[in-house]
């Protein structure tokens, strides 16, 4: 039995030609079988307009994707301030992650999920050790996602797991009952310095005879520039050349990427290669990726939201707030206002003025940053067919209650998408052509009282109790 949905706003197209329009949709099993843009007085029109479901004024979208996580890190939130000055991945998380147990990752998973899914976040590229049950938690809530096993062998707690973690890849990517949940796999080496060369060549081997996108962290840390430049005399992304991992057409994200030279940036296609910009992240395990330079090369960005524990939310739209304002704070930061204050002259703070400007022409478009949550982390995985309300596509999207005081009046919904802080207007949600809650309930309500969650924050907080323990680190 289809569902037909009418709305007065529907976000159809993407990229240059994103629109609010009405539309009627048909949904069929998990997938839009049907959408035909139409006016509230063609609806009316209809002879089968009272069968379908009249969302009215809302907004309705596609589920936004969250282009780069690690959902079991959601546990480890608000764990290790100190240790953010230095290198907190392998000062703290490693340590950690080397006593977590498959039943860990899948219960903490499931409550990152349940927040990115209370975020209107549909599908996550996630990244993580024990990927089956990365999976598994996905599964359990109902999100949608591309889970990459996180591959090392030089360094890190996944060092000895490496045939298991590429096991774990190939049948997750090989599994119809996956694929029906809309879970599927990329090849996840962790980053330059904990993953050797001949393992990078093996994963590129895997990439090409599997057809699988990689996903990995590269050149985020200076110790990782520090060993590529000392041990291999070259930068992370060169050194990505030499193994033939640019050259691969299956795609790489690029997570963080924050030491890239003008010359790496000359290294990438916008076809084979997007950056993972993780803002509100970054500024607090390093600084924020400079993406003017990716922009002007035509290289997509996808924005995620990294980990609980280094961003402390999974609402990936809040990011976009982020990435349309953060550039600003170079002017605060810069030589411009370092010479109006030790002068005080009209001639510097004008200098200060044109700093904002120029900042200012740089910040993408409404449209491109929506491409960052949608169009392209739905790109480099095709199969999820999600990114844009169109026929064929999965089923998820997300109806925002656009006379709510967080969208109110809501003069440009697109706008609002990218600059309010809109999960608070979440209506309702759909995802593989399922609500995720009835439709005569609140969303935010339901999810949270219902046994389901209710069972999953009880596992996951007796277990992040049981894993501080076990480490002995607190
Ligand atoms: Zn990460």
């Amino acid at each position: 039995m289809a569902i037909r949905l009418f709305s007065e706003h529907v976000i159809l197209g993407q990229g240059a030609n994103l629109r609010v329009e009405g539309a009627l949709l048909s949904i069929a099993g998990d997938s839009i079988v049907d959408l035909q843009p139409m006016s509230r007085a063609q609806f009316a029109a209809r002879p089968d307009a009272d069968d379908c479901l009249d969302l009215g004024q809302q907004l309705v979208g596609p589920s936004f994707l969250n282009g780069h996580t690690h959902l079991a890190m959601s546990a480890l939130r608000g764990i290790g301030q100190q240790a953010l000055r230095g290198n907190v991945v392998e000062d703290l998380y490693f340590q950690l992650e080397s006593h977590l147990t498959p039943a860990d990752v899948r219960a903490f998973v499931r409550m990152g999920a349940y927040e990115n899914l209370l975020a209107g976040v549909g599908a996550v590229w996630d990244h993580y050790y024990h990927a089956d049950d990365i999976a598994a938690g996905l599964m359990d809530v109902g999100l949608c996602g591309v889970v990459a096993p996180t591959v090392q062998d030089v360094a890190g707690p996944g060092r000895d797991g490496t045939e298991a973690a590429l096991e774990s890849t190939l049948a997750i990517h090989a599994s119809t009952r996956h694929q029906q949940a809309g879970v599927y796999a990329a090849l996840g080496p962790h980053a330059t310095d904990t993953v050797s060369p001949a393992l990078w060549r093996r994963l590129a081997l895997l990439a090409d005879q599997h057809q699988l996108v990689m996903h990995a962290h590269i050149a985020q840390s200076i110790e990782e520039y520090r060993r590529s430049m000392q041990t291999y005399g070259c930068t992370p992304i060169a050194g990505l050349r030499e193994a033939g991992i640019l050259d691969l057409d299956t795609g790489l994200v690029l997570v963080h990427s924050l030491f890239v030279t003008a010359a790496d940036i000359r290294l990438l296609h916008p076809d084979r290669h997007a950056l993972a910009y993780c803002p509100l992240s970054q500024i607090q395990f390093a600084f924020p990726a400079h993406i003017t330079p990716w922009l002007q090369a035509g290289l997509p960005i996808q924005v995620g939201t990294d980990a609980g524990a280094c961003n402390d939310t999974m609402n990936v739209q809040q990011e976009l707030r982020v990435l349309a304002g953060g550039s600003a704070f170079a002017v605060t930061q810069g030589e411009a206002y370092r010479d109006f204050q030790a002068s005080g002259s009209l001639g510097a703070a004008e200098a200060v003025h044109s700093q904002r400007v120029q900042t200012y022409d740089q910040t993408p478009s409404i449209h491109q940053m929506l491409d960052m949550v949608w169009q392209t982390p739905a790109r480099f995985c095709p199969a999820l067919r999600m990114g844009e309300l169109a026929i064929g596509n999965r089923a998820c999207l997300n109806v925002w209650d656009l006379s709510h005081p967080a969208l109110w009046p809501a003069t440009d919904p697109l706008r609002a998408l990218v600059m309010c802080d809109a999960a608070k207007a979440l209506r309702h949600v759909m995802l593989n052509g399922q609500w995720m809650a009835p439709l005569d309930t609140r969303l935010q309500e339901h999810v949270l009282n219902s046994a389901d969650f209710q069972a999953a924050q009880a596992e996951a907080s007796e277990r992040l109790q049981a894993l501080l323990r076990r480490t002995g680190l607190f």
